[in-house]
């Protein structure tokens, strides 16, 4: 199953649960912001465009773990349109280098370590040139586990240490042979258990 989820880069409807009926989410989606709520149906993922904040999905599977997360342009970069000056060139490098750093850090002794990152990042793709308002940026790392079975928590700190402009992050997990869980994530409140 996990390689058939690899295929497509999104979980998007995995928990069966869709995003905005999550109770969780359905709180999250009725704030936006300053944004024109309009703006929402311009994006990619199911998750509502709100800066400051991510949506994420972690899926363990044996030793494999998958992370995602889709978030503002915005949040990562502090703009969101095509990079213009040096300095924004050199900040969407240094945020794309960071990934293979910057993950969630998970149980020590599960010695799980990021094998593959990457990001879909309209700001910089061809293709999506013209999407330059409100972007929004998907980002998935595979981890493998040296020994899975030790996997009980999760730590989000680096994330928010990476991204300053990162207040919370709305997260959807599901652990092998256990009901879905959600929770919301915040830098004051950065561990998580993963199992109860
Ligand atoms: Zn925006």
């Amino acid at each position: 199953m996990f390689k058939r989820l690899l295929t497509g880069l999104s979980l998007c409807g995995f928990f069966g649960l869709g995003w905005l009926s999550s109770p969780v989410l359905a709180q999250a989606s009725h704030h936006h912001g300053e944004h024109d709520p309009a703006h929402h149906h311009k994006t990619t993922s199911h998750a509502p465009h709100v800066h400051g904040r991510a949506a994420m999905q972690i899926l363990v599977d044996a030793d494999n773990v998958l992370v995602e997360t889709q978030l503002p342009a915005d949040t990562l970069f502090g703009f969101a349109h095509a990079p213009r000056t040096p300095e924004q060139h050199d900040l969407i490098q240094k945020r794309h280098k960071a990934l293979k750093t910057s993950g969630i850090r998970f149980t020590n002794t599960a010695k799980c370590r990021i094998t593959h990152a990457q990001w879909k990042n309209p700001l910089t793709s061809q293709a999506d040139s013209h999407q330059t308002n409100h972007a929004d940026i998907q980002i998935s790392w595979h981890y493998h586990c040296q020994a899975p079975t030790q996997l009980k928590d999760a730590d989000f700190s680096p994330l928010f240490q990476a991204w300053a402009r990162l207040e919370q992050i709305e997260l959807e997990w599901l652990m092998p042979n256990k009901p879905a869980n959600a929770k919301r994530i915040t830098p004051e409140h950065p561990h998580i258990k993963l199992t109860p």
